[in-house]
């Protein structure tokens, strides 16, 4: 009687100290509980390696998952290129070439909201994307930036704009009730078509993009917040000397980058802009949006810092089956 009472209690013990420390050893991943999505209007990823971005590289040597090859959809333009973003399905699918269009796919806005999830989209390109914010919880659409407008002039715009962008969104997204938040940052999208993609003015403005994403991490992580985001960093198209539009790889190649929980880290080839929706679904266990014609990516890779689930079974059967024989020997 007493023996087997020892006998239960040891096993108990081992038991519990096996399962109850296996997670901890091989790391179990954060929760994620935010995504925020940002594209850098007209950023050429060719551009953006040249530029300098300590920001994006701090975020590519922890971690990230990128790709400098990425393809947007044909025709490269900003209201398509968004529509592709948000529902995964390509512009023949979507129907959505301008504002105010007839958007004919589900959004992953629309994922969310669904599941009870407030998301935010910031359009601060005054309208160029109106028509996407369907169910959105948080709309900013603001018009009162001096970096675009009816007539682009040269010295009219503000070095800033991007910076006071991400100031606005945060000022939202940090209350913490919002899930998912997309934020427009246009800047190089105006240098672009006003100095050209190889001027200075359009690389500066890879720069400011790159300090507001400094300004969201750095926020993040002062709340406790940074290993609990997927942050998804692209653009909407490319740009060919001062405009875009067409299928030349100048216009259609983006960067594409995930950082967050359970994104492999390291690059990737063969990403496309409708594979993103499909993809933040996944990461984050939901459903993709109904008409997401787009992959998953990193589909097979394992996340950084982690031993594959079937490894961690395997060790713990076998630490199991050497304790219950010695057990078995013993008693
Ligand atoms: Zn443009």
């Amino acid at each position: 009687m007493e023996h087997t009472v020892q006998k239960a209690t040891v096993l108990g013990i081992v038991l519990v100290l096996i399962f109850g420390l296996a997670p901890l050893a091989v790391g179990a991943p954060s929760e994620l509980r935010y995504v925020v999505i940002i594209t850098i209007d007209g950023c050429r990823p060719d551009k953006l390696q040249e530029a300098n971005t300590p920001n994006i590289d701090a975020l590519i040597a922890q971690g990230a998952a990128y790709s400098w090859s990425a393809q947007t959809v044909y025709p490269s333009k900003t209201p398509q290129a968004h529509a592709s973003l948000f529902t995964g399905a390509k512009p023949e699918t979507h129907g959505f070439y301008s504002p105010g269009d007839d958007l004919k796919a589900e959004t992953i806005f629309q994922v969310f909201e669904n599941l009870g999830m407030r998301t935010l989209l910031f359009d601060s390109k005054g309208g160029r994307i109106n028509g996407l914010q369907a169910d959105v919880a948080v709309v900013r659409n603001t018009k009162d930036y001096r970096w675009i407008g009816p007539s682009w002039q040269r010295g009219s715009e503000d070095p800033e704009a991007n910076l006071r962008v991400m100031e606005d969104a945060l000022e939202d997204f940090m209350e913490g009730w919002i899930t998912l938040m997309f934020v427009l940052l246009p800047q190089t999208d105006t240098m672009g078509h006003l100095y050209g993609h190889t001027s200075e003015q359009y690389l500066k403005a890879i720069e400011t993009a790159d300090q507001a994403i400094g300004m969201l991490v750095d926020n993040l992580r002062a709340r406790g917040w940074l290993d609990e985001t997927l942050i998804v960093i692209t653009a909407d198209h490319g740009m060919t000397g001062t405009d875009h539009g067409t299928d030349d790889p100048g216009d259609m190649t983006i960067p594409l980058i995930f950082f967050g929980p359970n994104v492999p880290p390291g690059e990737f080839g063969n990403g496309e802009i409708i594979d993103v929706a499909p993809t933040i679904s996944a990461l984050f266990g939901v459903r993709p949006p109904a008409d997401s014609e787009g992959r998953i990516l990193f589909e097979g890779r394992e996340p950084a810092g982690e031993i594959p689930t079937v490894a961690v079974a395997g060790v713990t059967v076998a630490a199991a089956i050497i304790i219950v024989i010695a057990l078995r020997r013993r008693l």
